[in-house]
């Protein structure tokens, strides 16, 4: 397949970990015949210095006219003192926005030779391999009235409001139940059904929408249940599909089971174009010494090339040359573990290559 791939590295290590994923997909394209046309542009801290805005017209119309978009990371020391606005993070809001990206797609695997990277007791995170699906821009987030009001009493009263459409979470619930198929076949839909009404509708609309996959078994649970057991037993989960607070929450419990953040990938979904970046961010205080871990945007591109362009067998491709990577003892310093053998960033995207080849 032809394929045009906007790639955005942002600042510090993502400008170190970003080449090391476009070298595996151009071994990808080599190897299964595919055309990708990589086409780089800035974002962050390096378009304020080049042009005084965090995400440029260039750049956002790149991203629109591309398959996909590859993202490292954006933020730094730098820029922190910059008006809010004006601040390397925003690109990330405005990027999002641009490209409609409703749902988010994190997942939480536990590599065999990386357990004990975990605060989790190995018999509770073995094996692990959840997706935490989040709807993105829907939710308590954006919901109105939101506010703080003054009361007559001279109190203050804080307002956010909980709403979703029943559009907004059948499509959604599609993102799940479509990769539900792609995995283990399980969807877990979390809500708040006993309490919040929006979670009523929530809870109603992933049923109908679950009358069209039926190979894919469907069930619910309360949040706060789920908070407990992904904790207790996290080996239950396939696919967890939440609202975007309760997804916020999660993914990132789901993350901390797997004990390394330059481990995990993420996706972002919308209407056409795609996002995938690490969920890890730009990592000031180790950039620019070729210590970062890369494979979390390895495994972003692997996710593109199963989300974006349903390319399944090459993303399985560059899963098992990871797997095989770790299996052979390389490590970057951030999942170092006695007796292996620690590698820069390079050396680590190369090792992937290679166990890609072979
Ligand atoms: P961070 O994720 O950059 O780093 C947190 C810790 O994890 C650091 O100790 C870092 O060294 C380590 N780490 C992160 N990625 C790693 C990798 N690939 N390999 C090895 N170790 C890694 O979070 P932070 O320090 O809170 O934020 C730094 C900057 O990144 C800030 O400007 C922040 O706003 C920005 N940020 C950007 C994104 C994004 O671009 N999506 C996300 C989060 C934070």
């Amino acid at each position: 397949m032809k394929a045009k791939i906007a790639v955005l590295a942002g600042d510090g290590v993502g400008r170190e970990i970003v080449p090391e994923a476009v070298k595996v997909l151009k071994v990808i394209a080599e190897k299964y015949g595919h055309a990708f046309e990589f086409a780089t542009a800035d974002i962050g801290g390096q378009a304020i210095d080049k042009f005084g805005v965090p995400l440029p017209n260039d750049t956002l119309t790149l991203a629109k006219q591309s398959d996909a978009v590859l993202l490292g990371a954006v933020g730094g020391p730098r820029w922190e003192s910059l008006e809010y606005s004006l601040r390397p993070e925003r690109a990330l809001l405005g990027i999002r926005e641009a490209l409609g990206l409703y749902a988010n797609l994190r997942p939480a695997k536990v590599y065999a030779n990386l357990v004990d990277a975990s605060t989790l007791k190995r018999e509770v995170v073995e094996g692990i391999d959840i997706l935490v699906i989040r709807e993105l821009t829907g939710g308590i987030y954006f919901g109105k009235p939101k506010g703080i009001e003054k009361l007559p009493n001279g109190q203050e009263r804080g307002v956010n409001t909980e709403a979703y459409t029943t559009e907004e979470v059948r499509r959604i619930a599609k993102v799940a139940f479509e990769a539900a198929r792609k995995r283990r076949k399980k969807v877990t839909s979390v809500d708040k059904a006993n309490v919040l009404e929006s979670s009523e509708l929530w809870r109603k609309v992933v049923i109908e929408v679950h009358a069209s996959y039926p190979d894919v078994e469907l069930g619910h649970i309360y949040v706060d249940n789920a908070a407990m057991q992904l904790v207790r037993n996290p080996r239950q989960f396939d696919v967890l599909l939440c609202n975007n607070m309760f997804g916020d929450i999660l993914s990132d419990e789901a993350a901390m089971l797997t004990g390394s953040i330059g481990m995990l990938p993420s996706a972002s979904i919308g209407a056409k174009v795609g996002l995938f970046e690490p969920i890890h961010g730009s990592a000031p205080d180790i950039a620019g010494r070729n210590i970062a871990n890369p494979i979390a945007t390895i495994a972003s591109a692997a996710m593109m090339l199963s989300y974006a362009f349903q390319l399944e067998k090459e993303a399985e491709a560059i899963e098992q040359a990871i797997v095989k990577t770790l299996d052979l003892g390389y490590r970057t310093k951030d999942i170092q573990s006695p007796g292996a053998q620690i590698v820069g960033t390079v050396e680590m995207g190369e090792a992937i290559v290679k166990n890609l080849n072979d």
